[in-house]
């Protein structure tokens, strides 16, 4: 398995990531951590950004590499969530791991163009499954109240329906051959807002007695921050979209 992208050494401000990948050889050697890292407790590889060129622009200064995750010199360290849950996410160091330059992506100071695809693909709901699963909690939520469905839930329902259509334009343009950009940025802000409307509902219909919704509820709040901050989506959206400058 291949954990998520290592934006390592730094979070919103990708560009200064601190992470360095120095060449020695016909290798590189790795020194810095990521936290916050998917998958990072069962994966066998990742994608790793790192500095191969500190005299480089910030932006041009980052190569991607996919790098052996078993291998002296990776420390993967569990984190353990507000939900219980001590899988699915960890820090991970490196000091002194190697990568062969064969296995960088792309050439050196491409990192930044490869992150970019990247996270634009991560933010399109389109592509991850995301609409399908509210939609069948919301159902799920539904079906277990009996008399009057509070403001909440009925809230959610509608919400999902409008994501779901989303995703279906989204996906027609997909196969239309049009290429999104910067829009990534308003399906993320889109799919954290339902994934957090279907969140209250689900506190609303079982309350905090229910783990297996007050964990749906918990999770809807890391929608927010993973794949990038509501705040920087917004940035963007500023920015490449509608052109606006400080
Ligand atoms: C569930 C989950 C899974 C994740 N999985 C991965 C993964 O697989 N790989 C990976 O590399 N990372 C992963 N992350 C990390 C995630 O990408 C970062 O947490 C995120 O980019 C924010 O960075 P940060 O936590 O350092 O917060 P910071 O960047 O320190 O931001 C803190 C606060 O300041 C705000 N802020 C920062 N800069 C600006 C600005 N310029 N304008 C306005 N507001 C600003 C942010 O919006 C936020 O509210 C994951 C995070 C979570 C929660």
């Amino acid at each position: 398995m291949v954990s998520g992208l290592l934006r390592t050494g730094r979070g919103s401000d990708l560009a200064s990531l601190t992470t360095t990948a120095t060449r020695q050889g016909d290798h590189y050697v790795i020194h810095g951590h990521k936290i916050w890292t998917s998958y990072s407790d069962v994966a066998d590889w990742c994608l790793l950004l790192a500095r191969t060129d500190k005299d480089a622009p910030r932006h041009r200064g980052i190569s991607a590499f996919i790098i052996s995750m078993h291998q002296p010199g990776i420390e993967q360290r569990p984190l353990r969530m507000i939900n219980g849950v001590t899988t699915e996410f960890g820090q991970v160091l490196f000091d002194g791991a190697t990568v062969p330059a064969s296995q960088m992506i792309g050439a050196p100071g491409e990192g930044w163009a490869l992150a970019m695809t990247v996270v634009g693909h991560e933010r399109e709901p389109s592509t991850l499954g995301y609409s399908a699963r509210y939609g069948k909690l919301v159902r799920q939520l539904a079906g277990r109240v009996h008399g009057d469905a509070p403001e909440e839930l009925a809230w959610a329902a509608v919400q999902t329906e409008m994501l779901r259509l989303h995703v279906r334009r989204r996906l027609s343009e997909q196969l239309d051959g049009v290429s999104h950009g910067p829009e990534g940025s308003l399906d993320k802000l889109l799919m954290t807002w339902v994934e957090q409307s279907v969140g209250h509902a689900a506190l609303a219909v079982g309350g905090a007695d229910d783990p297996d919704l007050l964990s749906a509820y918990l999770y809807s709040r890391a929608q927010s921050v993973m794949g990038g901050t509501a705040q920087i989506q917004k940035n963007i959206i500023a920015g490449r979209i509608l052109g606006l400058t400080e």
